[in-house]
This record gives C-alpha cells, structure tokens and sequence, in this order.
C-alpha cells in the first residue's frame, strides 16, 4: 500500500467515537467512609425514662460539647452518654456524677451501659449518610452540588462529549507529534475554545514540565510569558498572526505553530475552537458588558489572569510543583489522564484538600470505560 506522504502526521488508531468520562477526585471527606469514635451507651428498662433523663443529659453533656451534634442521641432505648475517651481517671458513674446529673438519673443510666463506635463525624454524602445509619441514626443536610460531582451527573451529554473530543486531541498529539511526552491542553470553559497547548519541554531545563509550559503559554496570551526565548523555535513568528478562519478569540500565542495547523488542517479536530479572550484592556465597552453576564470567578471584573476561570487537561497527574503552579496560576479544573508515581492529586497526596492554601481548583481523573484508571506511570 502506497504511504500517504502528503500528511506528515501518522494517524493514531483511536477509535472517534470513544466515550470518556470525568471522575472528580473529592478529598478524603467526601471520598472515605466517616471514622469511628467510642462512646458510651445505656440501655433504659423501658420508654418512659427517656424523657426524664434527656433532659438533664442534654443540659450537662450536650453531644454539642462532645462534637457529635451530627447524630441523633437515642435509638429506640438506647442513648448516648458520652465518649468513652472523655473520661479521665474516673469510671462511668463517677464522670456522670461530677458534670452534675443527679443521683437518681445516675442510677438509671448506669444500670446496663456497654461501649459502642457511632461516626464521629457528620455525613457528607448521601453514601456516607446511608452507610452511617446502618451504625447509628445520623443528621444529614443533602449537598447537590457536592453529590453531583460525587456521581458524575455534574456533566451533561454535551460536556461530556466536549470532554471526550478535548481528550482525542490531548491524545492524538501526544502521540503522533510529541513521542508519548506528556501534553496539556487549557480550555476557556466559557467559549469552549483552546487557549493554549503546551508539551514538557524537562529537555531544556528541569522545571518545564509540561503545566509549567501550559501555564507559560497560557501567559504568552496575556503579552507576558517567561520562556520567550526557550521556546522561540516553537512559535515561527513571535508577533501576532491572524488567520481569518479563527472561530472565536484572537488571541493564538499560546499554541505553538505546528499544533495550530494541525488542529486547524486535521478533519477530526475541525470542530475545535481556538484563541484566548482579549486582554481587557483592548476590548470594546459592549464586549465588556456581554462577557459580564458569563459568572466565572472574578474573570468578567478582572480579565484573565493566568488560568483564572480556565480549566486544564494533562496527559498525567501533575506533580507537586506544577501542582501549585495550578494553584499559584488560578486554574480552574483540572482534569488529568493518567497518574503519576510522584502525583500530588492523588497518588501521593491530595494538594486541593490543603485548606489553608489560598485558591482551590476541582480535580477530575479523565477515564475510559473498562480501562485500567490506576495504573500508575514513571515518567
Ligand atoms: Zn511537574
């Protein structure tokens, strides 16, 4: 068979039509089943007891106090008193006595008490809820947004399938035009269009790593960008060059030559929007006031500032330090392939669940049905 020498590009064997899936990496407490704590339990004689001895339980040991407001105190006769590891040196009549419940409830509570594991901590998701009850009847204050993105339908078919073609591009180039290096693609969610896509480059310098690239170019849009000179080969002509088939934005300086006439060339990509927004500086007062009414993040007050309001594929789980140059650079999902040995979303750890940190973006595992989502590369 003749070789078709007029496409540089060898054709990946993809199957198009393949459907991936975006599952979000939630921290642990979404994602865990709720830890145990031991408390104490005491079995009344009968109902008419309860009364009497709630109320003064819930006036000198609130479970509020013992931070397990989130569960419900009595199941049919038993009750909770308090945790077990709350008691010091005293045993169980001696502790109840000296939070000052009187003699005769004393009596009562102490007279059948074993030790008991309830969740010490409150539910989160439905999961969490369901399997809590099982041990013990809990508070549960249903979170939608939380569960959507706990069962995937965050997504709809159409976001889906944007997934799926972002993916097939992220792929075909990793392949096909970068010899298995990792790759990154950012997306404007709001456009739906590419802003920038970048490749490792550790080659030249052991900091650019692919999102470091990703973030740089993502910058270039912005008239800024560190690596010009690094990358000069990559960009044929460093001044802006306009094409007049650009479908939205016209800002193309974060996507290197080569990749922009590809996606613009290759009938599989055809559909692929590419350009970043305008510094806001240039635009126009009505284009202000029309992307106003498009709430991402601080994006419509501001313009774009590195990846604020934008979201990231990558061929693999970042690792730490691009990690929080995702953090440093606003993103605002970050949606990766495969995992990494040195992963920092969650193969090591999870750096979107550091509370303390200052800005926090989502995190997706991009998966194939049936595939081995796992497996963990060393590269
Ligand atoms: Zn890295």
């Amino acid at each position: 068979m003749a070789e078709d020498n007029s496409r540089p590009i060898k054709r990946l064997k993809l199957n198009d039509n393949a459907e991936w899936y975006a599952s979000a990496i939630l921290t642990d407490e979404y994602s865990k089943e709720i830890p145990r704590v031991t408390v104490y339990l005491s079995e009344l004689d009968n109902k008419r007891q309860i009364s009497n001895v709630m109320y003064q339980l819930s006036k000198m040991l609130p479970l509020e106090q013992m931070n397990l407001q989130h569960l419900k105190r009595v199941r049919q006769l038993d009750i909770i008193l308090c945790k077990v590891g709350d008691l010091k040196d005293q045993n169980i009549t001696q502790y109840l006595e000296s939070v000052g419940l009187g003699n005769e409830v004393v009596d009562i509570l102490c007279k059948n008490i074993r030790e008991y594991d309830v969740p010490a901590l409150p539910p989160m998701l439905r999961w969490q809820y369901e399997l809590a009850q099982t041990c013990w009847p809990c508070k549960f204050h249903p979170d939608k947004y939380m569960e959507s993105l706990h069962n995937g339908s965050i997504f709809n078919e159409k976001e889906r399938k944007f997934h799926s073609n972002i993916m097939h591009l992220l792929l075909t180039i990793k392949n096909c035009m970068e010899n298995d290096k990792p790759c990154g693609i950012c997306i404007d969610p709001r456009t739906k269009s590419v802003v920038a896509l970048a490749s490792s480059r550790a080659s030249i310098s052991p900091v650019m790593h692919c999102p470091m690239m990703l973030v740089d170019f993502v910058a270039r849009t912005q008239d800024g960008g560190a690596w010009r000179e690094e990358v000069s080969d990559e960009f044929a002509n460093d001044d802006e060059e306009l094409y007049n088939d650009v479908k939205v934005n016209p800002i193309i300086s974060g996507i290197p030559k080569r990749y922009l006439d590809f996606i613009r060339t290759d009938e599989r990509f055809k559909d692929i929007r590419i350009g970043a927004e305008l510094p806001r500086a240039k635009l126009k007062c009505d284009d202000i006031e029309q992307n106003a009414t498009l709430n991402v993040d601080n994006l419509e007050k501001y313009g774009p500032y590195l990846c604020t309001g934008y979201d990231l594929y990558l061929s693999q789980e970042p690792c730490l330090m691009c990690a929080m140059g995702l953090v440093h650079s606003r993103a605002r999902r970050v949606y990766f392939e495969k995992r990494s040995y040195n992963g920092a979303l969650v193969t090591r750890f999870k750096l979107h669940a550091i509370k303390e940190l200052n800005h926090h973006y989502e995190v997706f595992q991009c998966k194939k049905q049936g595939e081995d989502s796992n497996h963990v590369i060393y590269s």
